[in-house]
């Protein structure tokens, strides 16, 4: 398979031009482009000379995904629905703060193999891992719709990013390099549904990066009606590797709690889950579930109030994300999901036709 240009680093950027005889001025040249002005495609590097940019368009995926629709989703965010060269869909998400600031919400694998039951990612399945090229590529795509460069990136899109460490860490790496893209990690969140040994590699890492652990539940007995086995892991083996996480980045963790009325929204949860936040020195972050549909319900709002007070009265930090996007464009993987009816329904009509007119 091909290489995606915008996994190149820069001195991968120099050896490739020296490999096939262009001056090395011309890789700083391209990484200028992808780098500083976040263009991904060499057609639209034009200080490039012409055969620069078909060797470069040939040899590699540049970019090997677009931009399939953009939807409101409301609140200001817009879901990116992309397609990507072998006609999966992955979804992003372009979220403006009010302060001004963008953040970037990025998928790292083609469905998701964990298949949490209130989340439409896992509903089709998984297909595949995201390599770190598409990983780039969904970041400058966005950047290119976005007219900038955004101010923080959470991987909370599609996927389990911790299932493709091999991807998604280089990834980082390219995101937060000095002579790559120039992140600060601190302004990259990665988000987990507890997946122990990807959280430990990620720890391993020791860079200062933001670690989501989407926890739902205080006890593994309500833990098992949200996320369903395999990849569940137990709730003290989670927190233990967020303890690693925690001393090895020397950053908190957040504890991610979506609220499910009847499921895990008893002010006894609460306590139990700010114990454990305050135990392991964890930020709590409820987030009130989106409801679009499906077995799950929204909390009433005094509930949610009960619940975030239960937590506090521990000593734990707790805040109440308000969730960015509302309806059903907004549900995560919603987007994905639709286009793949899409193409059945459009596959179903063409095996139709050829029957229709046989009929005639
Ligand atoms: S919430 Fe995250 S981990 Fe769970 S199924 Fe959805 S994408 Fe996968």
């Amino acid at each position: 398979m091909k290489e995606f240009l915008a996994s190149l680093s820069a001195s991968e950027l120099d050896s490739r031009c020296a490999a096939s005889g262009f001056p090395k001025f011309r890789a700083a040249q391209i990484g200028q482009w992808l780098f500083e002005k976040l263009v991904p495609d060499p057609e639209q590097m034009l200080n490039l000379p012409k055969d620069l940019r078909r060797r470069l368009k040939e040899e590699f995926f540049a970019p090997s995904m677009k931009i399939a629709e953009a939807l409101p989703a409301g609140d200001n965010v817009t879901k990116l629905l992309l397609e990507l060269h072998d006609n999966e869909h992955i979804e992003m998400a372009v979220i403006p703060a009010g302060d001004g600031r963008v953040t970037f919400c990025l998928s790292t694998q083609v469905g998701c193999p964990v298949g949490c039951r209130f989340c439409a990612s896992g509903r089709n399945g998984f297909r595949r891992n995201l390599a770190c090229g598409e990983i780039l590529e969904e970041f400058l795509l966005g950047c290119g719709f976005l007219g900038r460069r955004c101010d923080n990136i959470v991987f909370m899109g599609i996927g389990e990013g911790l299932l493709n460490c091999g991807e998604l860490f280089p990834a980082l790496e390219r995101l937060t390099d000095q002579e790559g893209f120039r992140f600060a990690p601190r302004r990259i969140t990665v988000s987990t549904s507890g997946y122990v040994p990807g959280m430990l590699k990620f720890a391993e890492l020791e860079k200062e990066f933001v670690l989501a652990v989407s926890l739902h539940a205080p006890d593994d007995a309500t833990r098992a009606k949200i996320i369903p086995d395999p990849l569940r892991f137990p709730v003290a083996e989670i927190l233990r590797a967020a303890d690693t996480f925690r001393e090895r980045s020397g950053r908190l963790v957040t504890l991610e709690y979506t609220l499910l009325a009847g499921i895990n929204d008893a002010p006894e949860q609460g306590e139990a889950l700010g114990r454990l936040a305050f135990a392991h020195h964890a930020k709590v972050n409820l987030i009130p579930y989106n409801a679009t549909g499906g077995e799950f319900r929204r909390p009433a709002k005094e509930r949610i109030a009960a619940f975030a007070r239960a937590v506090a009265g521990t000593g734990a930090v707790v805040t109440c994300r308000v969730e960015r996007g509302s309806g059903r464009n907004a549900a995560c993987g919603q987007l994905r999901i639709d286009a793949e009816r899409r193409g059945a329904d459009a596959g179903e009509r063409s095996l139709n036709t050829p029957n229709e007119e046989k009929s005639k």
